[in-house]
């Protein structure tokens, strides 16, 4: 799998991160959240989706190999 992260919708809300705190990561020095693992592995799949769900605003997209 692999997630697309539109920089233009995320506001840095940081739910994706509560939810998959392995995947994604928020410093001060950016404005949008960092994804660390573009192409997680299944074994994150779950997190990974509840992190897709979670965002308010529809930034993460999840692109299915
Ligand atoms: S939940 Fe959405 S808006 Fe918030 S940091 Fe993650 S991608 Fe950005």
């Amino acid at each position: 799998m692999h997630i697309v992260l539109d920089p233009d919708l995320c506001q840095a809300y940081g739910n994706c991160l509560l939810a998959a705190p392995d995947v994604f990561e928020l410093t001060e020095a950016t404005p949008v959240v960092i994804v660390r693992q573009a192409n997680p592995g299944e074994d994150l799949r779950a997190e990974v989706e509840e992190a897709v769900r979670s965002c308010p605003v529809q930034a993460l997209t999840l692109e299915h190999a």
